[in-house]
């Protein structure tokens, strides 16, 4: 079975690869036909975008393919020798399957499973959680590594999740094209989605590949931002102990 077969299966709609006027996208791939359903489902699909639900895993293969012979044409106009070469031999395919399985693997597969275990007892937890996550990431602009920390902060509400479903949870959201400051707020609305939680923090502290590689070649330069949300914004008390923390945190790590 095909992967195009498969496609029609599961979206309950003729695919048709030639009538489209697509300003130059190429057809024929089920690159395009997906691109083409993500439009008319008025789906957006930036590069930090989840979009799960249109590429299911039988289509990966299929478009793994897809992706080789679009960076072996990217290798031709950069002219190096794909032939001889022993080195960029079979680069293209480690690209596309890197792309697909690994630094973008947030962008097609659906959110981990949280299961949520409840908080309602008459001595439940009501404190502050901190957890730290190592994350990498990659910039939208460049495609080059982004990769540092997250301080998640939750105050307990009705339900709990695992610790490492944290850590999952901001690691499906970085592994994506991302923007620093995107990043953050997508780990804060959806730890506050696993959570139930209102009350919310996520502090990152990252590194970029784009300034310390190219342009300004900063090494050792390091990036902050924070996303607060609930009494994490409103209460200087809660504020104050999610910074402390972090920066207790911070101190013994480093
Ligand atoms: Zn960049």
């Amino acid at each position: 079975m095909n992967a195009n077969h498969q496609l029609d299966n599961s979206m309950n709609e003729p695919v048709s690869y030639n009538n489209i006027d697509d300003k130059g996208y190429k057809l024929g791939t089920l690159a395009g036909v997906i691109r083409m359903r993500m439009i008319r489902g008025n789906k957006r699909f930036w590069a930090g975008d989840n979009i799960s639900e249109y590429v299911t895993e039988d289509n990966k293969d299929r478009l793994i393919d897809e992706a080789t012979e679009a960076f072996e044409k990217v290798l031709d106009a950069l002219l190096i020798d794909r032939e001889n070469d022993p080195n960029s031999k079979g680069t293209a395919r480690r690209l596309a399957k890197m792309y697909y399985n690994e630094i973008m693997a947030g962008r097609y597969e659906p959110g981990p499973d949280a299961t949520a275990f409840p908080n309602d007892s008459a001595d439940r937890y009501e404190g502050m959680l901190v957890v730290r996550s190592e994350l990498r990431s990659m910039c939208s602009h460049h495609h080059q590594p982004v990769s540092g920390v997250a301080y998640i902060g939750i105050i307990a509400a009705q339900k709990l999740i695992g610790l490492s479903k944290y850590t999952r949870i901001a690691q499906w959201c970085a592994r994506r094209g991302t923007l620093q400051e995107e990043l953050c707020n997508d780990i804060a609305r959806e730890i506050s989605r696993a959570t139930d939680s209102e009350n919310v923090g996520v502090y990152l502290r990252m590194t970029h590949g784009c300034c310390e590689n190219r342009g300004i070649m900063a090494h050792d330069s390091s990036t902050t931002t924070s996303v607060l949300k609930g009494a994490f914004n409103k209460d200087p008390g809660t504020k104050k102990e999610f910074f402390d923390t972090l920066s207790l945190q911070e101190s013994n790590k480093r």
